[in-house]
């Protein structure tokens, strides 16, 4: 084998978040200064302002804003009135999240197998899901996660629903500023949700969250379970809720970073195009299918041998992740809640094979070369 030469560079990070800093200038800075100037820490001005823009950015009526994308998923499931009885369609391949805020409301998981092209919900695992509980649970709600930052298949789940009384809750989570058609995520589902958590595509700096919704009754609903069930003054509770709100120094970095984030949305797909140009002959690379635009809050790929080819590219420099190395299914929280019948098998395989490549709006073309070099050099060296 020829020795080469290291020509890793430098900094190479996964997620690149002094890059995005540089590009934003002055306007962080001036936008904390701004709070610590006027003083209104909770509640403040730009919580109301980031939750207009947002509405306009996906065009959806209303927008709550919250502590995290957590409390987001369980503040739309107490909205609903989501309890002990009731079944909520879960897929198995995601974050921890996604299910836990069922459980906690009382309420019972299942969980659904996902498709291997797409990491997302697979319609026909859900539909045998619901088959098989709907005479000991009421069927309640469906949360579709838009995996990596490619929304779901709405449409395919709402022909599954439909004669049935359930609802759906979008986690975009991971999907903020990807589009299918005209529709922007924010703008699929009953109500969707998402995380400002620092490495999502749109992140704060700390924990934040937002709801999306066109239906006025859950917007006041919601407003209020994030007051601690506020009626129409401060000391009029009405509901039991939490203390779910965004702080507003969360929501100035928040508008600051949006000024740019249609930019990095382009950005993001032109690293995906890259990743695709570079990778699709050796591994399966993620789908970008004709119409949406993903959002690209992760670029991953199949490999055997996920371990030892994450091992080697560690050692030329490049960091890399494990999205998710179990299912929910399989994990010692989660392992006696029921499953669609048919077994999860393509999260099992995932779990396996998934590995997640340094991917933000800010990855240089020579870093990437490199990056797509070391990727090829280490998955031909295990097949060789
Ligand atoms: C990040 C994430 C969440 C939770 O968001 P937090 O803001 O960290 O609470 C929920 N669901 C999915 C799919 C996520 O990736």
């Amino acid at each position: 084998m020829i020795e080469k030469v290291d020509r890793s560079p430098p900094s190479l990070e996964f997620i690149d978040l002094q890059a995005q800093r540089r590009e934003l200038g002055n306007l962080i800075d001036d936008a904390l200064a701004g709070v610590v100037e006027h003083g209104r820490f909770i509640m403040g001005p730009e919580v109301a302002a980031l939750e207009r823009e947002l509405g306009g950015f996906a065009d959806v009526r209303h927008v709550v804003a919250c502590a995290s994308g957590t409390d987001a998923l369980m503040m739309a499931l107490m909205a609903w009135g989501v309890g002990l009885g009731d079944a909520v369609f879960v897929p198995s391949f995601t974050f921890a999240s996604s299910a836990e805020v069922v459980a906690l409301l009382g309420a019972t998981p299942v969980f659904v197998d996902v498709e291997s092209e797409t990491f997302n919900m697979d319609p026909a695992s859900l539909e045998r899901a619901l088959d098989a509980t709907r005479e000991r649970l009421r069927p309640k709600v469906v949360i579709p996660v838009d995996m990596f930052g490619l929304p779901a298949n709405y449409e395919a789940v709402e022909r599954v629903i439909s004669g049935y009384d359930l609802r759906i809750l979008a986690d975009s989570a991971q999907s903020f500023g990807a589009s299918v058609g005209p529709k922007r995520s924010g703008a699929l589902g009953d109500i969707a949700t998402t995380s400002f958590f620092p490495a999502k595509p749109l992140g704060c700096y700390g924990d934040g969250g937002a709801i999306f919704t066109d239906d006025d009754e859950a917007d006041s609903i919601l407003r209020s379970l994030r007051v601690h069930g506020q009626g129409n003054s401060k000391y009029d509770t009405v509901r039991i809720g939490i203390n779910g709100r965004l702080d507003t120094m969360q929501a100035a970095v928040l508008l600051a970073k949006l000024s740019i984030f249609e930019d990095e949305i382009s950005r993001r797909q032109v690293v995906a195009k890259r990743y695709a140009v570079g990778l699709r002959d050796l591994v399966r690379i993620p789908p970008s299918p004709e119409g949406t635009t993903p959002a690209w809050a992760q670029y991953t790929i199949l490999v055997e041998d996920r371990d030892l080819v994450a091992r080697d590219l560690k050692a030329r420099g490049i960091p890399t992740a494990v999205y998710y190395p179990k299912g929910l299914h399989q994990q010692a929280a989660y392992d006696r809640y029921p499953t669609d019948p048919a077994g999860l098998p393509i999260t099992e395989r995932l779990a396996e094979q998934v590995l997640s490549l340094p991917m933000h709006p800010y990855l240089g073309e020579t870093t990437q070369a490199y990056i797509i070099e070391e990727v090829r050099a280490a998955v031909e060296k295990k097949r060789a």
